[in-house]
C-alpha cells in the first residue's frame, strides 16, 4: 500500500493534485524548480526537497506534472534528476502532457533501475485539479496500476486504463486535438457573431443548450465575454500541445489538416504577447484580424428580458 509520495512540479495542475494528496493524509515530499511554490505545502506538513534526486529518496511513489518534454528531460534525466535518486521497488507516474515517445523513453530508463513507470496525463484544468475532479488516463503495467489506483482516486473523478506505456500519452494528444479545434471553433464563431451584430449573451444562451454544447465551450465562451483570460490552461501550453500533436500525427501519417490553422492562430496570439493568458486568448488573434472585440453586453439586473 502506498503511504509516502513525492510530488514534483507544483504549477497550476501539480499544486492542486499535491494539495489533494495532503488532504488524503499521504506523507508528502514536494519539489519545484522555483522553490517558493513549495512554501504553502511546507506549512501544511510536507517535506521540501532541494533536488529531484533528494525528493524521491525513501518514498513509495513519485509523481510529477511538468510543462513539457524538455522539463521532463531536465527533471527525470538531468543532473540530480529523479533517475539519479530513485531505487528498485519504487513507482513513478508522469502526469505531464508529453509525446508518447517520451513516455516510452521514461519507461525504459526507469526499468533499468528496477522501477515501474506509468504515464497518466489528465483532462480537466485548474479547477478540476483543485477539486479532485480530473479525468485521468493511465498506461503501463496493470498490476502497478491496480496498486496506485487508490492514490489516483484522490485526484480524479474517472480513471481509464490504456494498457501499454505511451498509450495514455497518445490518448491525451487525441483529446487535446479535439480541445484545440473546439477552442478555434468557439473563437471563430464568437468573432463572426460579433461582426454580425448579434447579442453575445444570447449567443451564449444558445451554446449552452444546443446539441453541439460542451462544458468547454460554455466556460471559455463566458470568460471571453467577461474578458477574463486568467490562466487555467496557458495559451503557450496549448501551442506546445499543438506541436506535440503535429509530431505525433506525422509519425503515424495521420491527417490533421485543421490543426495547422489553429496552430497558426495560437502562434499569432503568443506573438501578440498573450502566451501566459488562458488558451481562450486565442480569440485575440482573430479579433485583431477582424478589427473587433468580442464582448457581452452588460445588462442591468432588471433588463435581462
Ligand atoms: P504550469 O502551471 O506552467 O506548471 C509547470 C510546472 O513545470 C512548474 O512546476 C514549472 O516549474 C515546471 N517546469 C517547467 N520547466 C521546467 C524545467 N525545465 N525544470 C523543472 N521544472 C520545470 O503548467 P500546468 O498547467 O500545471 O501544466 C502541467 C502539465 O499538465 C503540462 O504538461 C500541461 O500541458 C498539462 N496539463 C495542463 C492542464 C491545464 O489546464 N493547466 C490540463 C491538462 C494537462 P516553475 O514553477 O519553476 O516554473
Amino acid at each position: 500500500m502506498v503511504k509516502t509520495i513525492s510530488y514534483l512540479g507544483l504549477g497550476t495542475m501539480g499544486s492542486g493534485m499535491a494539495s489533494n494528496l495532503l488532504k488524503a493524509s499521504y506523507q508528502l515530499t514536494v519539489w519545484n524548480r522555483s522553490a517558493e511554490k513549495c512554501e504553502p505545502f511546507a506549512r501544511k506538513g510536507a517535506r521540501v526537497a532541494d533536488t529531484p534526486a533528494d525528493a524521491v529518496r525513501d518514498v513509495d511513489l513519485v509523481m510529477y506534472s511538468l510543462s513539457d518534454d524538455q522539463a521532463v528531460e531536465d527533471v527525470v534525466f538531468g543532473a540530480k534528476g529523479i533517475l539519479s535518486g530513485i531505487k528498485e521497488g519504487q513507482f513513478a507516474i508522469d502526469m505531464s502532457t508529453v509525446l508518447p515517445a517520451t513516455s516510452l523513453r521514461e519507461q525504459e530508463a526507469y526499468a533499468k533501475h528496477g522501477v515501474d513507470f506509468l504515464d497518466a496525463p489528465v483532462f480537466g484544468s485548474k479547477q478540476e485539479a483543485a477539486d479532485a475532479k480530473l479525468w485521468i488516463m493511465v498506461a503501463g503495467n496493470k498490476a502497478i496500476f491496480e496498486k496506485v489506483k487508490p492514490v489516483l482516486e484522490h485526484l480524479g473523478q474517472t480513471i481509464h486504463y490504456f494498457r501499454e506505456n505511451g498509450n495514455a500519452a497518445a490518448m491525451k494528444l487525441v483529446g487535446n486535438l479535439i480541445v484545440a479545434l473546439e477552442m478555434e471553433a468557439l473563437a471563430e464563431g464568437l468573432v463572426l457573431a460579433q461582426k454580425a451584430g448579434l447579442d453575445l449573451n444570447t449567443v451564449m444562451e444558445v451554446l449552452k443548450v444546443a446539441d453541439f454544447r460542451s462544458p468547454l465551450l460554455v466556460s471559455n465562451g463566458q470568460n471571453i465575454l467577461k474578458r477574463d483570460f486568467s490562466p487555467s490552461f496557458a495559451l503557450k501550453l496549448m501551442l506546445k500541445d499543438a506541436g506535440l500533436i503535429e509530431r505525433f500525427a506525422e509519425s503515424l501519417q495521420s491527417p490533421i489538416p485543421a490543426l495547422g490553422v489553429v496552430e497558426k492562430n495560437l502562434a499569432s496570439a503568443v506573438a501578440l504577447g498573450f502566451g501566459t493568458q488562458n488558451a481562450s486568448a486565442l480569440v485575440k488573434a482573430l479579433e485583431k484580424e477582424a478589427g473587433v472585440e468580442v464582448k457581452g453586453q452588460h445588462h442591468g439586473p432588471n433588463t435581462s428580458s
